[in-house]
This record gives structure tokens, C-alpha cells and sequence, in this order.
């Protein structure tokens, strides 16, 4: 099979925020066996299976950091973190004790995130074993790529979803046996936060993260108030020294928010290879603060970036891209000092939704257009009005991809690749 058009390239060239970035480049790719076996820059041929002249095609988009059972909460505005984790949250998650209703929902989610030109994703599913199991199955059958965990909660929520740490422990256990860390769909490690876990279910947790490599994802000083709770539970322990107390720090760690870390944290962050995943509208929405990216970069830490639906109300990583552009400008407008390297540039912005995100999630053969990756694709066919400015105009003062990722519209996405094959609606059944 043979897909045509500007091709959305890593571009090695250095920057700042980070480094890496994107480029465009016109010519198509060869795809067998699922994979990406030629990629070839040049004039763009009519005789493709897909895509042409107008065509932009993209490495499929990656989310760091969603909740499955959320989606159905979006929008919940005006209540902080932790209230609106106990009004509104807490009872969605409970409707999960109901295993076709964890089906369901998942097929749904995994529905709109592909229709977003979304093809992998780590999310979070409940404290329900079977919920959990029923949501890695149906990533399996719908093809995508995933890490999902079993939320892991003794404490702190209410007592319909809290389990004993043992039971918890097995369960998880039982999961990683199933979908193992190096399957195409993989269970994740995922306690939901420190206030909701006792300190033995953290160890055992860290104890079972290192027995199987599997991916950690947990939550980290996403408002002030929490990081207060937490000191106030674990004896005036940092928040990332919980973590680390537990054997949960590593290069396979993945802590959502991160927004009030100081620089000792980011530098032990840094130290071992984990990284934080950025939710920008998801920090907006609940008034939890802003990250500063380009800080946490600057330590050397690694950066994702999460939808976190429902507490995020995109669905789209492009607009969660774009979320990451406006945080740091708003910072910057806040903040004379700051220079014009601390907002990052559409380039960056569409390598941290496509190859950084990969990278987050230990998908080296993921988020990139290169020979031997996954060809889990997205091609998309602009409006004529942006296409001119994309394609046909060199005077134009516009960037491509900043004209791609502003002018950005889900109704663009021709078709979604998954290895290969077109990713088609998911039989209810
Ligand atoms: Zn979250």
C-alpha cells in the first residue's frame, strides 16, 4: 500500500523547549505488513492507494494521560480537584462495578478518540478488576494501542470504591499476566493518587512495576491543596518522595499534572527518566494551576501530554496541542523575564502529540513516520483555503504546521490507519 502527500517528518535539527520538532515534507510511504517499509521524500505521485497533493500525513496521535469512564463527566465545571473528584467523578466510576457498562463506555472512548485521529493512548479505567479487564479487551479488539490500568484506591474515595491493598495487588498481578508491557494493549501500573493509597498498596504497587517493566501512571501535585493532603498523610513527606519511598520513580513513570514540583523534585525526576504528563485544559478547567513546561524541560525531565478527559474536555491531542502553546504564552505574558524559547512552536508542538508521547510511553516503534514503525496513520485532507496556505503559497507568512495545528478541524481527518488498516467503527457485539 502506498500513501502520498506532505509527509509529517522528525526533524533532527535542534530547538529549544525540548529539542525535538516536526517538518513537512512532500513525497509517500510504502506500508506492508502493518508497518512503515519505505519512506521516500520527493515529488508527491497520483498513483497512491491514499492521500495526494493535498494530503497531510501524520504519525497517529498519542495521549499521555485519560480517564475511559470519564467521558461522560466532561464539562463538569467550577468545582477544584478534589471536590469535584467526590461529587462528580467518584459516582461516574461506580457505574463500572456493571462490566458491560466498562464495554460500553470504552468503545465509545476509543470511538471519538480514533474519529480525533487518536490511535494510542495510556488511560485509566477503574477500581474494578473486571472493568479494567473488559477495557484492555476491547482496545485489543478495536486495534489501538494502549496502556490501561486498573485504578488502584484503598482510601480516601468512597467505600464502594475502595478495595483491600492485598486483593488490589492480586488483581493488578492477575492483569499484568494477561496483557504483559510488551503487548500492542498493555496493562498499566496505575494507583490513582497518594491521598487515595495507602502506603503498603504504594510498595506493592512499586514492588509489582518492578517485577514486570510495566508503565506507571499515577497522578502528582496537580493542586496545592493536594500536596497538603499528602504531607499531612504520609509525615510531612514530599510528594514525589512518596513515590520514590514506594519504588514508584522510574523511567517507565509517567505522574499526570506535576504542576507544583520544586526544582529538587524535577531534578530527581529527571535523574530517573520519568516523566511528567502535561494536561494544560485539564489544568485550566479544574483551576488547578499552569504548568511551566518549559521549566520542567529545562530540568531535563521528560514531558507527555494528556487529554485527562474528563477533567480535559478535548478529546483532540492537536487542540491539547494547542492548549500547551497558550499556557506558555499566558505564563510568558505573566512573566517579563521569560523569553520567546519558553512557547514552543507548532514544529514541537506536533512532535510532543506524535513522537514524544511515544516516547513517554516506551513505544519506540510508535509517533513517527520512519522504516520499521507501526504505520498507525492519519491522513488528513485540509479545506481548500488552508491547503493554499499550506501547499501553494510561499510568501505566505504562515508556518504550515502552525497554519495546521491553528486552523486545525477533526472534520479534515480523511481516514485513521491502524497497522496499516483502516480503522473502521467497532461492531457493538
Ligand atoms: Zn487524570
Amino acid at each position: 500500500m502506498k500513501i502520498a502527500g506532505h509527509l509529517m517528518l522528525p526533524d533532527p535539527a535542534q530547538a529549544a523547549f525540548g529539542g525535538e520538532r516536526v517538518r513537512l515534507a512532500p513525497g509517500w510511504l510504502r506500508i506492508e505488513g502493518g508497518v512503515i517499509a519505505e519512506v521516500v521524500e520527493g515529488d508527491i505521485p497520483d498513483d497512491a492507494d491514499a492521500g495526494g497533493t493535498g494530503s497531510v500525513v501524520c504519525p497517529g496521535f498519542i495521549d499521555a494521560h485519560m480517564h475511559l469512564p470519564q467521558f461522560g463527566i466532561i464539562g463538569a465545571h467550577g468545582l477544584g480537584l478534589l471536590d469535584w473528584l467526590e461529587r462528580v467523578t467518584f459516582p461516574a466510576e461506580m457505574r463500572w462495578a456493571d462490566t458491560d457498562t466498562a464495554r460500553r463506555d470504552t468503545r465509545a472512548a476509543v470511538r471519538r478518540m480514533l474519529g480525533a485521529g487518536t490511535t494510542g493512548f495510556a488511560a485509566y479505567a477503574t477500581v474494578h478488576a473486571e472493568g479494567a479487564r473488559a477495557a484492555l479487551d476491547e482496545a485489543q479488539r478495536a486495534g489501538v494501542r494502549a496502556h490501561i490500568g486498573q485504578v488502584l484506591m484503598d482510601r480516601g474515595a468512597p467505600e464502594a470504591l475502595c478495595r483491600p491493598a492485598g486483593q488490589l495487588l492480586e488483581e493488578a498481578a492477575a492483569l499484568q499476566s494477561a496483557y504483559p508491557t510488551d503487548g500492542r494493549v498493555s496493562a498499566a501500573i496505575t494507583p490513582r493518587f497518594a491521598p487515595a493509597c495507602s502506603a503498603a498498596l504504594l510498595e506493592g504497587a512499586g514492588a509489582l512495576a518492578r517485577a514486570t517493566g510495566a508503565l506507571v501512571q499515577t497522578h502528582l501535585a496537580e493542586t496545592r491543596a493536594e500536596c497538603v493532603l499528602v504531607g499531612e498523610l504520609f509525615d510531612g513527606q514530599g510528594y514525589l518522595d512518596v513515590y520514590r519511598a514506594a519504588g514508584l520513580l522510574g523511567p517507565r513513570s509517567v505522574f499526570g499534572h506535576g504542576i507544583y514540583l520544586g526544582g529538587a523534585d524535577l531534578s530527581a525526576l529527571a535523574e530517573s527518566g520519568g516523566a511528567v504528563a502535561h494536561c494544560p485544559l485539564a489544568n485550566s478547567f479544574l483551576m488547578s494551576g499552569r504548568l511551566d513546561a518549559s521549566g520542567v524541560l529545562a530540568s531535563g525531565a521528560g514531558m507527555a501530554l494528556g487529554s485527562d478527559i474528563g477533567a480535559g474536555y478535548e478529546v483532540s491531542m492537536v487542540r491539547v496541542a494547542r492548549a500547551m502553546l497558550e499556557t506558555a504564552g499566558a505564563l510568558r505574558i505573566s512573566d517579563a523575564g521569560r523569553g520567546p524559547e519558553t512557547v514552543p512552536t507548532a514544529a514541537q508542538a506536533w512532535w510532543r502529540i506524535t513522537a514524544g508521547n511515544a516516547r513517554a510511553l516506551h513505544w519506540p516503534d510508535a509517533g513517527r513516520l520512519a522504516l520499521g514503525a507501526m504505520a498507525d496513520l492519519v491522513l488528513v485532507c485540509p479545506d481548500a483555503d488552508t491547503k493554499r496556505t499550506l501547499f501553494t503559497a510561499p510568501t505566505s507568512a504562515v508556518d504550515p504546521l502552525a497554519g495546521l495545528l491553528f486552523g486545525w478541524d477533526d472534520r479534515w481527518i480523511e481516514r485513521v490507519l491502524l497497522q496499516g488498516r483502516p480503522a473502521g467503527p467497532i461492531p457493538d457485539e
